[in-house]
């Protein structure tokens, strides 16, 4: 055998050696594509990205609850902060405070649990046991602070 013949059938068997090797990388990348329900190996055509249906169905619902859930939890620190700063504002029972103090704080008065109307029809709105309502005092926003009473069920 020439130098020369064997030097092009070494060549040819580099080449067939290195398509090998891309069809090899190719395939297994391809079957390590996991299903992202369930996180099975995925078989089939490119671009899949569940088992069937069922996961894929599955996969949204869980994404939308963990939405819901994120939503839930957000009201619930900004009511749980209100009554916070409502607390810190409010040692004695019955305070007034600034608007602009509490809002500096981070209190939300759109966030609240439930109200309660005094005699003359005014709501206090409270978070939790601790309640407020908006008034003016020398011109100035104010928040009159209540704490919750056992007559105002
Ligand atoms: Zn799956």
């Amino acid at each position: 055998m020439s130098f020369y013949k064997f030097n092009r059938r070494f060549k040819r068997l580099i080449r067939r050696l290195n398509n090998f090797i891309r069809a090899f990388v190719a395939k297994n990348m391809i079957e390590d594509r996991t299903c992202l329900n369930c996180q099975k190996p995925i078989v089939g055509r490119v671009g899949k990205k569940y088992c069937d249906a069922y996961c894929k169905s599955n996969h949204f619902y869980e994404k939308n609850k963990t939405k819901d859930q994120s939503f839930f939890k957000s009201i619930d620190l900004q009511l749980k902060k209100n009554r916070r700063i409502l607390k810190e504002y409010n040692k004695a029972g019955k305070a007034t405070v600034r608007e602009e103090v509490l809002l500096a704080k981070g209190f939300n008065p759109k966030f609240f649990t439930h109200f309660w109307r005094n005699s003359e029809g005014k709501a206090y709105i409270f978070c939790y046991e601790y309640g407020f309502m908006k008034i003016m005092e020398n011109d100035k926003i104010k928040y009159s602070l209540v704490q919750w009473q056992n007559y105002m069920r």
